[in-house]
């Protein structure tokens, strides 16, 4: 998927737990799953192989700059109005999203230096596996599902799970 809704699940999870070890697995877990859910992505060709049309490979990187952008400004202003801006959630949250797009780190730092012969397996099992599924045709619908998984995240920030306590249920009685 692109970057936004990983960032946004990311930062669910840092605001959920406090467990780092927690974050890590649920952080790479959620892209593997994003990934695996067919969607469209725009192309980034470009960096990888960034000397043969530099022009091109400048685009690329505005556009994953936008996408990140976009990502953190929709968190800027769930934790804003959730008051998560403080040393007490802001560094679960950063780390949560930094987890989350590990994966698409990696991938980034291989084809900028140009590891990508050393790294074969797990280009193998990102790319082909995960991501070409992106580039089956899957328009529309490869857009709108990750438009929904984004609301459902922004969502997930707000709901409140009630807890039943045995003193608030003999309150009621009461
Ligand atoms: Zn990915």
């Amino acid at each position: 998927m692109i970057l936004t809704p990983h960032i946004l699940i990311g930062s669910l999870i840092g605001s959920k737990t406090k467990k780092p070890f927690l974050i890590i697995i649920l952080g790479i877990l959620s892209h593997i799953f994003l990934d695996y859910i067919q969607h469209w992505d725009y192309d980034i060709s470009g960096i990888v192989n960034p000397s043969s049309d530099f022009k091109y490979f400048l685009i690329c990187l505005l556009k994953i700059f936008l996408d990140v952008f976009i990502g953190f400004l929709i968190v800027f202003f769930i934790s804003n109005k959730k008051g998560y801006l403080n040393k007490k959630h802001l560094p679960f949250i950063a780390f949560g999203i930094i987890f989350a797009v590990f994966p698409d780190l990696i991938l980034f730092v291989l084809y900028m230096f140009n590891l990508q012969t050393i790294f074969e397996q797990y280009l193998l099992f990102h790319q082909k596996f995960l991501h070409t599924r992106a580039y089956s045709g899957f328009g529309f619908w490869g857009v709108f599902n990750q438009i929904i998984a984004s609301m459902i995240f922004i969502s997930a920030f707000f709901i409140k799970i009630k807890k039943r306590t045995k003193t608030s249920s003999f309150s009621k009685i009461k």
